[in-house]
Protein backbone atom coordinates (compact mmCIF):
# COMPACT_ATOMS: atom_id res chain seq x y z
CA UNK A 1 0.00 0.00 0.00
CA UNK A 2 1.29 3.59 -1.04
CA UNK A 3 1.21 5.71 1.88
CA UNK A 4 1.09 9.63 0.53
CA UNK A 5 1.07 10.52 4.18
CA UNK A 6 3.98 8.78 4.96
CA UNK A 7 6.27 9.77 1.76
CA UNK A 8 5.48 13.06 1.99
CA UNK A 9 6.80 13.20 6.00
CA UNK A 10 9.77 10.89 5.02
CA UNK A 11 10.74 13.07 2.10
CA UNK A 12 10.80 15.90 4.12
CA UNK A 13 13.77 14.17 6.07
CA UNK A 14 15.87 12.95 2.77
CA UNK A 15 17.67 15.95 0.90
CA UNK A 16 16.80 16.20 -2.72
CA UNK A 17 19.10 14.28 -4.48
CA UNK A 18 20.70 11.85 -2.03
CA UNK A 19 18.49 9.33 -2.81
CA UNK A 20 20.87 6.34 -2.50
CA UNK A 21 19.64 2.97 -3.02
CA UNK A 22 19.75 1.45 0.52
CA UNK A 23 16.90 -0.13 1.25
CA UNK A 24 15.53 -0.93 4.42
CA UNK A 25 16.90 -4.89 4.50
CA UNK A 26 20.43 -3.45 3.81
CA UNK A 27 20.09 -1.30 6.60
CA UNK A 28 18.84 -3.53 9.51
CA UNK A 29 21.74 -6.63 7.69
CA UNK A 30 24.04 -3.56 8.83
CA UNK A 31 22.67 -3.08 12.44
CA UNK A 32 22.71 -7.51 12.87
CA UNK A 33 26.28 -7.28 11.87
CA UNK A 34 27.31 -4.29 13.85
CA UNK A 35 25.85 -6.12 16.87
CA UNK A 36 27.88 -9.17 15.89
CA UNK A 37 31.20 -7.34 16.78
CA UNK A 38 29.52 -5.21 20.01
CA UNK A 39 28.70 -8.55 21.27
CA UNK A 40 32.10 -10.19 20.81
CA UNK A 41 33.12 -7.19 23.14
CA UNK A 42 30.90 -7.44 25.12
CA UNK A 43 31.41 -8.19 29.03
CA UNK A 44 28.34 -8.68 31.16
CA UNK A 45 27.97 -5.39 33.16
CA UNK A 46 26.13 -7.62 36.35
CA UNK A 47 23.72 -4.93 36.53
CA UNK A 48 20.39 -4.92 38.32
CA UNK A 49 17.60 -3.11 35.82
CA UNK A 50 17.01 -0.57 38.18
CA UNK A 51 18.61 3.12 36.65
CA UNK A 52 21.62 3.47 38.86
CA UNK A 53 21.37 7.13 39.11
CA UNK A 54 17.57 6.90 39.62
CA UNK A 55 16.67 8.98 37.06
CA UNK A 56 14.34 9.07 33.72
CA UNK A 57 14.79 10.67 30.83
CA UNK A 58 11.73 11.72 28.24
CA UNK A 59 13.17 13.27 24.46
CA UNK A 60 12.09 13.56 21.00
CA UNK A 61 13.19 10.51 19.37
CA UNK A 62 14.86 13.17 17.00
CA UNK A 63 18.24 11.23 15.71
CA UNK A 64 20.31 14.71 16.42
CA UNK A 65 20.26 14.21 19.90
CA UNK A 66 22.27 11.24 21.40
CA UNK A 67 21.03 11.53 24.79
CA UNK A 68 24.05 9.87 26.57
CA UNK A 69 26.43 11.79 25.74
CA UNK A 70 25.06 15.04 26.13
CA UNK A 71 23.84 14.16 29.70
CA UNK A 72 26.95 12.35 30.39
CA UNK A 73 24.72 9.07 31.71
CA UNK A 74 26.71 5.81 31.19
CA UNK A 75 25.19 2.30 31.02
CA UNK A 76 22.81 1.43 33.63
CA UNK A 77 22.87 4.85 34.83
CA UNK A 78 18.88 6.05 33.22
CA UNK A 79 15.73 4.95 31.46
CA UNK A 80 15.06 6.88 28.35
CA UNK A 81 11.78 7.35 26.91
CA UNK A 82 11.50 8.64 23.56
CA UNK A 83 8.78 9.58 20.92
CA UNK A 84 7.69 12.42 18.40
CA UNK A 85 8.57 15.58 19.90
CA UNK A 86 9.17 14.45 23.25
CA UNK A 87 5.59 14.32 24.48
CA UNK A 88 4.17 13.43 28.06
CA UNK A 89 1.23 11.04 26.09
CA UNK A 90 -0.84 8.83 28.28
CA UNK A 91 1.95 5.58 27.37
CA UNK A 92 5.02 7.57 28.58
CA UNK A 93 2.98 8.32 31.86
CA UNK A 94 2.24 4.44 31.81
CA UNK A 95 6.34 3.69 31.45
CA UNK A 96 6.89 7.13 34.15
CA UNK A 97 4.97 5.06 36.82
CA UNK A 98 6.62 1.78 35.65
CA UNK A 99 10.10 3.52 36.18
CA UNK A 100 8.95 5.18 39.52
CA UNK A 101 7.13 1.96 41.18
CA UNK A 102 8.92 -0.90 39.58
CA UNK A 103 12.08 0.02 39.37
CA UNK A 104 13.21 2.81 42.14
CA UNK A 105 13.53 6.42 39.80
CA UNK A 106 12.45 9.71 41.21
CA UNK A 107 13.91 12.52 38.78
CA UNK A 108 12.36 13.17 35.62
CA UNK A 109 13.90 15.58 33.23
CA UNK A 110 11.77 16.34 30.02
CA UNK A 111 13.95 17.11 26.52
CA UNK A 112 12.58 19.13 23.29
CA UNK A 113 14.82 20.59 21.13
CA UNK A 114 15.11 23.30 18.17
CA UNK A 115 14.31 22.28 14.61
CA UNK A 116 11.65 20.09 15.74
CA UNK A 117 9.91 18.41 13.37
CA UNK A 118 6.66 18.30 15.23
CA UNK A 119 6.94 21.94 14.63
CA UNK A 120 6.54 21.51 11.07
CA UNK A 121 3.23 19.44 10.80
CA UNK A 122 -0.33 20.25 12.50
CA UNK A 123 -3.18 18.35 13.92
CA UNK A 124 -4.68 18.32 9.88
CA UNK A 125 -2.10 15.33 9.95
CA UNK A 126 -4.57 13.16 11.21
CA UNK A 127 -7.13 14.59 9.25
CA UNK A 128 -4.70 13.43 5.81
CA UNK A 129 -4.30 10.02 7.86
CA UNK A 130 -8.15 9.73 7.92
CA UNK A 131 -8.63 10.56 4.61
CA UNK A 132 -5.78 8.32 2.89
CA UNK A 133 -6.78 4.94 5.18
CA UNK A 134 -10.14 5.83 6.39
CA UNK A 135 -9.71 5.31 9.64
CA UNK A 136 -9.52 8.00 12.39
CA UNK A 137 -6.02 7.38 14.61
CA UNK A 138 -7.03 7.06 18.39
CA UNK A 139 -3.93 9.37 19.15
CA UNK A 140 -3.39 13.18 19.00
CA UNK A 141 -1.13 14.28 17.02
CA UNK A 142 0.73 16.88 19.50
CA UNK A 143 2.12 18.65 17.25
CA UNK A 144 3.38 22.51 18.87
CA UNK A 145 4.15 25.87 17.76
CA UNK A 146 6.06 26.90 20.71
CA UNK A 147 8.49 24.60 22.01
CA UNK A 148 9.15 26.58 25.50
CA UNK A 149 5.28 26.12 26.14
CA UNK A 150 5.66 22.82 24.99
CA UNK A 151 8.31 21.80 27.89
CA UNK A 152 6.16 23.98 30.55
CA UNK A 153 2.71 21.54 29.18
CA UNK A 154 5.10 18.56 29.34
CA UNK A 155 6.12 19.33 33.01
CA UNK A 156 2.75 19.84 34.03
CA UNK A 157 1.52 16.27 33.00
CA UNK A 158 4.55 14.86 34.62
CA UNK A 159 3.44 17.10 37.82
CA UNK A 160 -0.53 16.34 37.91
CA UNK A 161 -0.61 12.89 37.30
CA UNK A 162 -1.98 10.95 40.22
CA UNK A 163 -0.17 7.60 39.24
CA UNK A 164 3.39 9.23 39.76
CA UNK A 165 5.33 8.81 43.04
CA UNK A 166 7.89 11.69 42.65
CA UNK A 167 6.57 14.68 40.91
CA UNK A 168 8.53 17.17 42.93
CA UNK A 169 12.28 17.21 40.80
CA UNK A 170 10.63 17.29 37.26
CA UNK A 171 13.08 20.05 34.66
CA UNK A 172 12.38 20.47 31.32
CA UNK A 173 14.87 21.94 28.59
CA UNK A 174 15.14 22.64 25.18
CA UNK A 175 18.27 21.13 23.78
CA UNK A 176 19.89 23.16 20.91
CA UNK A 177 20.87 20.51 17.93
CA UNK A 178 23.58 22.88 16.50
CA UNK A 179 25.50 23.85 19.96
CA UNK A 180 24.67 20.60 21.97
CA UNK A 181 23.61 23.10 24.62
CA UNK A 182 20.66 22.45 26.96
CA UNK A 183 18.43 25.48 27.83
CA UNK A 184 16.39 25.20 30.99
CA UNK A 185 12.63 26.39 31.00
CA UNK A 186 11.09 27.87 33.95
CA UNK A 187 8.02 26.22 34.41
CA UNK A 188 6.03 29.39 35.84
CA UNK A 189 7.47 31.75 32.62
ZN1 LIG B 1 11.86 16.49 17.64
Amino acid sequence: MTSNVMSMTTSASVPAGSEKAITDTDVIDSLVAANAAYADEFTDPGMDARPVRKVTVVSCMDARIDLHAALGLRLGDCHTIRNAGGVVTDDVIRSLAISQRALGTRSVVLIHHTNCGMEAITEEFRHELEMEVGQRPSWAVEAFKDVDQDVRQSMQRVRTSPFLLHTDDVRGFVFDVRTGRLREIDPAA
